[in-house]
């Protein structure tokens, strides 16, 4: 049986990114729509699979290949190789997920020592014909042979130094034959063997190069960023080469349908004259702006916003364009859905719900949590102090303060010892990545608002602020300057708006987002007076709490905290860590706890212990109102809310040193430090383990709550009480631990005459409790997914030694492409969630189930928990609106 490796331009569409990329399948779709694309065709992702799990291309690949070039050859009447009049192709990667610059891509292939006099004859003009020719060895060189592109560029630096140009458009046919001569040199050097002459050996390793980009170093760690899976190999598209290098009626440019940085619609984008595909990209020249395009090739320019108009309305979203002119004859390169800024997200999808082009629901769809956590990020303050130094292209917003470095490694360094930096460069290229990841901001002196910074910073949503022309960046002396001064070095502050564009020297005070103030409810949107950004958010916001089922609470320990949850939009608390109350000025109660020679010292320190837990609670469920409380009783070890053994230990032996016996205290809570020190505390006396061994604890913490709801219900409150059980696994602790619960309620409705009620519930963190949840059911009416402790005890790792230690080298060999902590891994813990809720509802077909674990705020994990039916998730106050968001979006 054979497979279709291959496939024309002609057959296929957008929706086959899968298998053709993303850009295989949109130069189909372009095709489809009868747009001016170079004639072409696509080798699938399938064909890259094979080839990193067989390390060789499958059998039928090269005869497929020859018979899709045949035909190209045949539309343009025109042959690979042909010495009087050749086709060349460009061989492009594409992958289903945009990875912008990660990839390779080689051009102009097909020229050799011979199709070059075609090339120049047939076009008439030398100078493109040896142009085309460096480039082609330029790229084969680096992608293809692995030579250090540096050695390229130093040939052109020299020759025009030599020629005392400026650019290398000013570079004669003479000069550029000279460096077609150093490139072929380079070329043997490195490799031991001449260029390849025969064009369908460039055609074959250049289609390997793009196989093997899919595992290079840096395409790796993009998609870790991204999470994007190792496995999905890249497709390769082979398209006929045109010329934007031709003459001056000939151009290459990138365009969007709206402006990716704010949303607004119009024309937007950069093209250079005289030029080929990446020299745009690259930031080399300076490029002009899409409008002036009209000046050069007025035709042109016109048909273009024509067929933007007619990609937009296609694709019923911002589209961005890659597009080349050869003498005055327009050709589409490439095209996609734009990536774009988290506000130009927002405003876009309301406005194409206006344009009447998608629906609300369609508008929801389109925008994420994430984007709505960096809308909700600070920044500068108008007011404060600041000297503008320079003023650069606003190419991805954010405000972003650090020390200058200006190196990737320098970036990563700082942020290993937590120091927030500003990675400024000439201009970024691929190798940069790292650096950019690592860095809190980019600055580039060159390149514009599509420039690889740019791009890269976007899709990362990096603070960026690109082309700083200004600046002289000078990377070899580590020293930024501006006419002549000194504006920074190595280690300056230096502030950055990627909104505006400007950079400030030192450090810049920041100021609450709009949005965010918004959210948190200081800002009224109904009222209408706020910005059109603000008035987005809004808008989706309010479909997507009309679209959600699951209801959204918030971790809470203070009354502050529930209060600021309630203005976040948080419908209860999943979640109140009373272990916070035993902390700071209390800790002293907790050592005589601990000390407590008997029932009846203990039950004093408890008596203590009462009036101020009580106090805690009335405000939170002040704060709450009506809306549900979830209490957890005491949960971590009792050891750390004590002094740390070594400390102690110290200051008892200095005390003994000096001749001194050391309080009797000291030496007390130390030998009870060491009783209660264990090896692995995190799976020892803690949750209800410690509530079944401290006779009278939960008890005074329940006794706490009830006096609170009490208090409440008096000043005419409605409280929503539920106490939560920590760390249960058998349903014998929950009958316990219920016994005693009981006991107090009673006792407690005797005192207050009111008739007082909460719910008991458990979490549900330990694989036997999940197991078990059809018995636990009878008895919790309640559970909450402890997803933290959850993923700990079902991989069986600690979440602080991981994330501190192996952990690295797990993402790096992808073994794990994110932290079980950060996202819920659905496979595994996320199937015991699944199990727990289905056989709790199998006993108790009304038990409320919720999560209450950092997995509460992460997006992906929303979804999953949406999925499962769970009824609530609870997260800190700040990720609520996200929370709501994307439980919105679940339900889509
Ligand atoms: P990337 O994914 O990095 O954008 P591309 O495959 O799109 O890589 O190609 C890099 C550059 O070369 C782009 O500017 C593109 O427009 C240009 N290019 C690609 N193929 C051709 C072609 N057949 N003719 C002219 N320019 C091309
Ligand atoms: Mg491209
Ligand atoms: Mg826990």
């Amino acid at each position: 049986m054979t497979s279709t490796y291959v496939h024309p331009f002609r057959e296929g569409s957008k929706d086959e990114r899968a298998l053709l990329g993303g850009k295989g399948a949109n130069l189909a779709e372009m095709t489809r729509l009868g747009l001016p694309v170079p004639p072409g065709f696509t080798i699938t992702t399938d064909a890259c699979r094979y080839y990193m799990h067989e390390g060789e291309n499958p059998p039928e690949l090269a005869a497929q290949v020859a018979t899709a070039l045949g035909e190209v050859e045949r539309d343009l009447g025109r042959a690979f190789g042909d010495p009087a009049d050749p086709l060349l192709v460009s061989v492009r990667s594409g992958a289903a997920m945009s990875m912008p610059g990660m990839l390779e891509t080689v051009l102009n292939v097909g020229l050799n020592d011979e199709t070059v006099r075609g090339l120049a004859e047939r076009s008439g003009s030398e100078r493109f014909a040896q142009d085309s020719y460096r480039r082609l060895l330029q790229m084969f060189g680096r992608t293809v042979q692995g030579i250090e592109g540096e050695r390229f560029e130093e040939v052109m630096d020299r020759t025009k130094a030599e020629r005392g140009v400026a650019t290398d458009v000013e570079l004669t046919a003479e000069d550029l034959r000279g460096v077609v001569e150093q490139f072929q040199r380079i070329i043997a050097e490195e490799t031991g063997a001449p260029f390849p002459q025969d064009p369908r050996e460039q055609l074959r390793q250049s289609i390997r190069a793009v196989f093997d980009s899919w595992n290079a170093p840096r395409a790796i760690i993009y998609r870790n960023a991204e999470r994007i899976s190792h496995e999905m190999g890249t497709a390769v598209t082979v398209c006929s080469m045109v010329f934007g290098n031709l003459d001056d009626r000939s151009a290459t440019g990138v365009a969007f349908t709206r402006d990716p940085a704010t949303g607004q619609g119009g024309v937007y984008g950069d093209f250079l004259v005289n030029a080929q595909g990446e020299d745009v990209v690259a930031g080399i020249r300076n490029t002009r702006s899409l409008p002036e395009l009209g000046e050069v090739v007025p035709e042109v320019y016109a048909e273009l916003t024509g067929i933007m108009e007619t990609l937009e309305g296609h694709y019923r979203d911002l589209c961005d364009i890659e597009f080349t002119v050869e003498s005055g004859h327009l050709w589409m390169l490439q095209t996609r859905v734009g990536k774009r800024t988290a506000a130009a997200a927002f405003r876009i999808a309301t406005t194409l719900v206006d344009e009447g082009v998608i629906d609300e629901d369609e508008a929801l769809r389109r925008v994420s949590g994430e984007q709505l956590t960096r809308l909700m990020f600070p920044r500068f303050d108008d007011h404060a102090e600041r000297e503008l130094v320079a003023r650069g292209l606003n190419a991805s917003p954010g405000a972003a303060v650090g020390e200058v470095v200006f190196d990737s490694e320098s970036a990563i360094t700082q942020q290993h010892e937590g120091v927030a930096t500003i990675l400024v460069r000439r201009e970024t290229n691929p190798e940069d990545l790292g650096g950019m990841l690592a860095a809190d901001g980019v600055l580039t002196s060159r390149g514009g608002k599509t420039s690889h910074a740019a791009v890269v910073a976007r899709g990362l949503g990096k603070t960026c602020v690109c082309g700083a022309e200004s600046l002289e960046v000078d990377e070899k002396n580590k020293v930024i300057r501006s006419g002549g001064e000194v504006i920074a070095r190595e280690g300056d502050l230096l502030s950055i708006d990627g909104s505006t564009g400007e950079v400030f020297r030192g450090e810049v005070p920041v100021v609450p987002s709009e949005v965010a103030q918004y959210l948190a409810g200081e800002v009224d949107a109904e009222g209408g007076d706020v910005s059109d950004l603000v008035a987005s958010v809004h808008r989706l916001m309010t479909v997507a709490d009309r679209t959600r089922r699951l209801r959204v609470r918030a971790n809470a320990d203070t009354a502050e905290d529930a209060a600021r949850a309630r203005a976040m939009g948080a419908e209860g608390i999943g979640l109140v860590r009373t272990e916070h109350m035993f902390l700071g000025p209390r800790r002293k109660h907790v050592e005589d706890l601990v000390l407590a020679a008997d029932d009846e010292e203990r039950q004093a320190v408890l008596e203590r212990l009462l009036p101020m837990q009580r106090d805690d609670f009335v405000g939170i469920l002040e704060a709450m109102g009506t809306h549900p409380v979830t209490i957890r009783l005491l949960d971590p070890p009792l050891h750390e809310f004590l002094p740390d053994i070594t400390d102690l230990s110290v200051k008892v032996a200095r005390s003994e040193e000096r001749g001194k016996k050391g309080s009797k205290r000291d030496r007390r809570v130390l030998a009870a430090v060491r009783r209660l020190h264990e090896q692995n505390p995190m799976l020892g006396l803690r949750g209800v383990r410690l509530g079944l061994t401290i006779p009278g604890l939960y008890g005074m913490q329940t006794r706490a709550i009830l006096e609170a709801e009490a208090h409440v219900r008096r000043a005419g409150g409605e409280p929503h009480v539920e106490i939560m059980i920590p760390l249960v696994s058998s349903i014998r602790e929950l009958l316990e631990i219920k016994r005693e619960l009981d006991a107090v309620r009673e006792e407690v409705v005797g005192e207050v005459g009111l008739d007082l009620d909460f719910r008991i519930g458990t979490m549900i963190e330990l694989p036997r409790a999940a197991l078990r949840a059809d018995e636990i059911a009878e008895v919790a009416e309640f559970f909450s997914f402890g997803t933290n402790d959850l993923t700990q005890t079902t991989w069986g790792f600690s979440r602080d030694d991981v994330e501190a230690g192996f952990f690295f080298t797990y993402k790096d060999r992808g073994i794990l492409l994110t932290s079980p902590f950060e996202s819920i891994d659905q496979y595994g813990v996320g199937e015991l969630v699944r199990i727990g809720a289905e056989r709790g509802r199998r006993t108790n077909p009304r038990l409320k189930l919720g999560v209450c674990g950092e997995h509460g705020g992460d997006p992906d994990s929303i979804h999953f928990f949406h999925h499962v039916g769970l009824d609530y998730v609870s997260c800190s106050p700040f990720r609520v609106p996200v929370a709501r968001l994307e439980a919105g979006r679940a339900t889509l």
